[in-house]
């Protein structure tokens, strides 16, 4: 039987403690993007099954191995999204996005499914921050992607990260490669893995991505696709380097990646940390041309990446960055009686209207327990109301930080809070 005091294996939950650091994260990248021209798109968080065998290739371990997919009640084939690129484009040819201004550029933040075999840094249930470019074929186009990835790595403060880039190819060129990279695998057929020996037929570069340790043994001697790529080809990868040197984007080549879903073309490439264990790749993208078209849409250029916010967050926990964790309660109000307990309701909505983070009492703890509370949650005030304190209009108001108390007038409690609070400030950078 399932327990239910447990969360299925794979999932993980944020808890309150800790969602100051996705919220964090998730606003940097969104407004880095930003930043590029990327606006947000959203997209359901399953498909038909079609669209992903579709997009991301019927060779790939992602749709022969680890698709969340069942029959709903109406007898159709659904697909948990293992990734948003194929929502994506279903989402843009739907919506006929490359009839407007082109580029188009968007961007996503979401829950991906896959049934992997969890362990660090590998879950079934992961996030994902991604974006998407349709329309721009430049090498400008490549580069540009490619430093906005760099900037946002660097804007939510990872500190070291390696960036390997590398050209697959068009399907000309590609296809010289196939033949040399199956004249080689065929040679050691019986050491390769079942699944190798089906994608040795159908697409033999998807042994390269393989995990299995005698696989990948054996990948690393086969022929490198660089050496097959056509002068259209070439000329696009020297431009892509040489923009991305003039922009100051430090990059290592590594022919040997092929990113792990059947629709790149061209340029890929994947940000690497040392620091995180196995599971390193924190962001993969790439150049995938043929794919919109093949959506059935308009035939657009098209090029982006995926970045795996769990992983992200490894990093910065590895590389001991500091996240700015959440604004602390402003005001705590510590009701005595049935009177002040209204007027502190009052109290608490005024200040919230101007913005502050107000509580008070809602489960009718005596005086001492509120305060306890209080403390806990790390209020910055506090201010006890009593009767006396409704009578007179004035009330002590206490800066939990350095103890300070200051009296002032409970009708005009957000401007004396905002005083306060300026106050607390100065003193603590000693103005
Ligand atoms: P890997 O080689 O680690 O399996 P992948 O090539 O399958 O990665 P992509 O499909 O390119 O990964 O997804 C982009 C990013 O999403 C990855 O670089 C990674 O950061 C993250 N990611 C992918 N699968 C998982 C997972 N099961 N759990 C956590 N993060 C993941
Ligand atoms: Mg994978």
């Amino acid at each position: 039987m399932a327990e239910i005091n447990k969360a299925p294996r794979g999932t993980n939950d944020v808890t309150p403690e800790q969602s100051y650091k996705w919220q964090f994260v998730e606003q940097k990248l969104i407004e880095t993007a930003g930043l590029y021209g990327f606006k947000e798109i959203r997209v359901p968080v399953f498909e038909h099954t079609e669209v992903f065998i579709k997009n991301v290739g019927d060779t790939t371990d992602v749709v022969q191995k680890e698709m969340y997919t069942f029959t709903d009640k109406g007898d159709r084939s659904i697909t948990l999204r293992p990734e948003f690129t194929a929502g994506v484009m279903r989402s843009i040819v739907e919506h006929s996005l490359t009839a407007g201004a082109l580029p188009v550029k968007v961007c996503y933040l979401g829950g991906c499914y896959r049934y992997e075999k969890p362990q660090a840094g590998r879950l079934r249930e992961f996030h994902q921050f991604g974006v998407e470019c349709i329309g721009a074929a430049s090498p400008i186009a490549d580069a540009e992607v490619i430093a906005m990835a760099n900037q946002l790595l660097s804007d939510i403060g990872i500190k070291k990260i390696s960036l390997e880039i590398n050209s697959i190819g068009c399907p000309t060129c590609r296809a010289e490669y196939h033949k040399a990279l199956k004249a080689y695998f065929e040679g050691k057929k019986e050491e390769l893995c079942g699944t190798c020996n089906e994608r040795l037929e159908r697409n033999p570069m998807r042994i390269l991505d393989c995990k299995s340790p005698v696989c990948s043994a054996i990948a690393k001697e086969a022929p490198v696709v660089t050496d097959f790529l056509c002068d259209d080809c070439k000329a696009h990868f020297e431009a892509v380097k040489s923009y991305l040197s003039a922009m100051n984007v430090e990059y290592t080549v590594n022919p040997r990646i092929v990113r792990g879903l059947d629709y790149y073309n061209r340029t890929v490439f994947e940000f690497v940390s040392g620091d995180i264990g196995a599971q390193s790749t924190v962001c993969g993208g790439g150049r995938y041309d043929g794919l919109l078209g093949n959506m059935g849409g308009q035939d657009q250029p098209g090029l982006g990446f995926a970045m795996g916010v769990e992983r992200l967050l490894m990093v910065l926990e590895s590389q001991n960055v500091e996240i700015p964790s959440g604004k602390p309660c402003d005001i705590y109000i510590a009701p005595m009686g049935d009177a002040a307990a209204l007027k502190a309701a009052v109290l608490c909505s005024q200040l919230r209207e101007e913005g502050f983070e107000a509580l008070t009492d809602i489960v009718g703890r005596g005086l001492k327990a509120q305060m306890r509370y209080a403390n806990k949650i790390g209020a910055r005030f506090t201010l006890v109301l009593g009767d006396s304190e409704i009578e007179s209009g004035k009330a002590k108001l206490k800066c939990m930080e350095n103890g300070e108390e200051t009296e002032v007038d409970i009708n005009a409690l957000p401007d004396a809070l905002y005083s306060a609070t300026f106050a607390a400030l100065a003193d603590s950078i000693n103005i």
